[in-house]
């Protein structure tokens, strides 16, 4: 099976349209669904099914954010700011099908919210208000650093490890209030019990990975609401088993329900309560 970029320089140019949170919390998911469809493809042909007609991607530079001419250097205008993990698994602008100039994106492991990654976002949101219609924290499912903020959690005999770096402790302990929400959550919905299932930690990591979006995207939304940015904060986490990006374990976003991809960030810390408890009944739910 052939995968083809084509180009043709006499075909209408096609500028970028996003104008509004909308439009552009719709080319973040129709980007993801292009990614999945094509990995999805590929899957197909290495079982031996589905089609192998070639696919043609087109390409075009204006499209992919690329000077049209050479020597060209263009501003800078992403639609969206993304902070998400370092994990090597998820590259930010590929899951979301995205191109040059689409994105501002910071990549820090378990997607924390430091001092210095703060100050690039404030950088975005006052230089680049023109074209930027959306702030996202982005987690993924089996989050090395969760799992660590997890494994220090059941058994604090692991903390030594950590504790020897303060950088890495730092991260951890960042991590920790969204794993604590978590625990708290699942006893909530699933009773004193559930201490002792033998899945507990994997309950507890799958719960923590999007609670721990939250933690951040509540941070940051509270940030960005004391600068009075115009631009939402939502969030969302990318799932390896199905390759999408999600609000919530198990949701499915499409055109018509752009929540269940990205939610809007927590307003407060009751909201971030209600959500880690929903998030905890979905993570239930899918174990039964
Ligand atoms: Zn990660």
């Amino acid at each position: 099976m052939d995968v083809i970029y084509r180009y043709d320089p006499f075909a209408p140019l096609v500028p970028r349209e996003v104008t509004d949170t909308e439009s552009a919390l719709a080319r973040l998911l129709g980007g993801n669904q292009r990614f999945g469809e094509l990995v999805g493809r590929l899957q197909e042909r290495t079982m031996g099914r589905g089609s192998d007609e070639p696919l043609v991607i087109p390409m075009c530079p204006v499209a992919w954010g690329l000077p049209l001419f050479q020597g060209q250097v263009l501003s800078q205008t992403p639609f969206a700011a993304i902070l998400a993990c370092s994990d090597a698994r998820v590259p930010t602008e590929t899951i979301f099908d995205q191109w040059f100039n689409d994105l501002f994106v910071l990549r820090l492991a378990g997607n924390v919210l430091g001092a210095e990654c703060l100050g690039s976002l404030h950088y975005a949101i006052k230089h680049l208000a023109e074209s930027l219609e959306l702030v996202v924290v982005l987690g993924h499912s089996n989050c090395g650093a969760v799992q660590a903020a997890v494994s220090t959690y059941l058994s604090p005999t692991n903390f030594a490890d950590i504790a020897y770096t303060y950088s890495l402790r730092s991260l951890i302990d960042q991590i920790q209030i969204a794993v604590r929400g978590s625990a708290h959550a699942l006893h909530e919905e699933g009773g004193s019990r559930i201490r002792t299932d033998e899945k507990y930690q994997e309950l507890l990591t799958a719960t923590a990975v999007y609670v721990n979006a939250a933690v951040s995207a509540l941070e940051l939304r509270r940030e960005l609401t004391e600068r009075k940015a115009r631009q939402p904060v939502v969030f969302g986490v990318y799932d390896f088993g199905t390759l999408s990006v999600k609000a919530l374990p198990g949701a499915v976003g499409s055109a018509t329900n752009l929540a269940a991809f990205l939610g809007a960030a927590p307003a407060n810390p009751d909201e971030l309560s209600a959500y880690a408890r929903e998030v905890a009944r979905a993570v239930l739910r899918m174990n039964e």
